[in-house]
């Protein structure tokens, strides 16, 4: 650190959703929180060394990617069809440069592929077959048979959807309990300069081609000067309002704190128009706040004063 150099911040999510507190298991519960805590502390490794708020945030997003556990990468959901469509997005506050992929099916870290659109493209958004040509002329992307995300938990999980939909009238209502560990990450850096990460498999059951809002900068995933933000929930609602933007936006023009906005966006805001969710934001002075309307987010945070903590409800 140098004498200019402030106190590093980092706040991490799982993924808000339906979690209730008497079906998780305390093994299940206990490995959760380890994941997260492996996830701060790649996210740390970095930002203890002086390193940017941007590459933090990227690693402790690969490292969620890779536990099968959160609804990204390896683990991600299955889509109508069976398969998986995967969803990224990366934001880098100092410059307000961003990088996003959506419906990637062979790509083993989408947030990387995000982080290579930002840096290599002229471009901020690729999807589907672009983005995977664009993947193909990148070494040091990986890619994997899409069968490599694959997992019995999701299996299950779109099993249970697709029996509920031959039973029940599809209709917005019930989309609710479709989504579920979706990542993310917000950090400020020794220099204060912010970033903002998340990367998502999308909902269960969802349509060949939907797009939610984690990929959709403003929506899903905010960085400015004042404010980083990473949301989770269900990415329609998150769309319709621009919801990491809007946070940001009450700081910047409202003078809210972002304890404030984040409060008035995701608690009050939100399940007022009929979504549901969470979201991290961190901002400028090192304050985190990470509210949800859900009954949990899994979530994990190294504030400036170098308390460190993992929680779920
Ligand atoms: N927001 C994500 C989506 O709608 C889902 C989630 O956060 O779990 O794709």
């Amino acid at each position: 650190m140098t004498s200019t150099s402030r106190p590093f911040v980092l706040a991490i999510h799982g993924g808000a959703g339906v979690i209730e507190r008497a079906q998780l298991s305390e093994a299940d519960e206990r490995a959760i929180r380890a994941d997260l805590h492996a996830a701060l502390q790649s996210g740390q490794a970095i930002l203890a060394q002086g390193g940017s708020a941007l590459d933090a945030v990227e690693a402790a997003v690969v490292a969620l990617e890779e536990f099968p556990r959160f609804n990204a990468g390896k683990g991600s959901v299955y889509n109508a069809q069976g398969r998986h469509e995967l969803d990224a997005s990366i934001m880098d506050g100092s410059c307000g440069r961003a990088g996003a992929v959506a419906g990637v099916e062979t790509v083993r870290n989408p947030i990387r592929l995000a982080r290579a659109v930002m840096e290599h493209s002229a471009h901020v958004l690729l999807i589907s077959r672009g983005a995977e040509e664009f993947a193909d002329t990148l070494p040091q992307v990986e890619r994997v048979a899409n069968g490599w995300f694959d997992t019995d938990t999701r299996r299950q999980q779109l099993q249970l959807e697709q029996a509920r939909e031959r039973t029940e009238a599809v209709d917005a209502g019930n989309l609710r309990g479709r989504y579920f560990g979706t990542v993310g990450a917000v950090a400020r850096d020794v220099h204060g300069h912010l970033a903002a990460a998340t990367s998502t498999g999308g909902m269960t059951n969802k349509r060949y081609g939907r797009v939610g809002d984690t990929p959709l900068i403003g929506a899903g995933t905010w960085a400015d000067r004042q404010v980083a933000v990473s949301c989770t929930g269900w990415g329609e609602y998150f769309i319709r309002n621009a919801v990491a933007h809007d946070i940001a936006a009450r700081v910047a023009y409202g003078g809210a704190t972002v304890a404030e906005a984040a409060d008035q966006v995701i608690r009050q805001q939100l399940p007022r128009l009929g979504g549901d969710g969470g979201a991290i934001a961190v901002d400028e002075q090192g304050n985190i706040a990470m509210p949800f309307s859900t009954s949990g987010m899994y979530r994990g945070w190294i504030g400036a004063d170098g308390s460190q903590d993992t929680a779920i409800f």
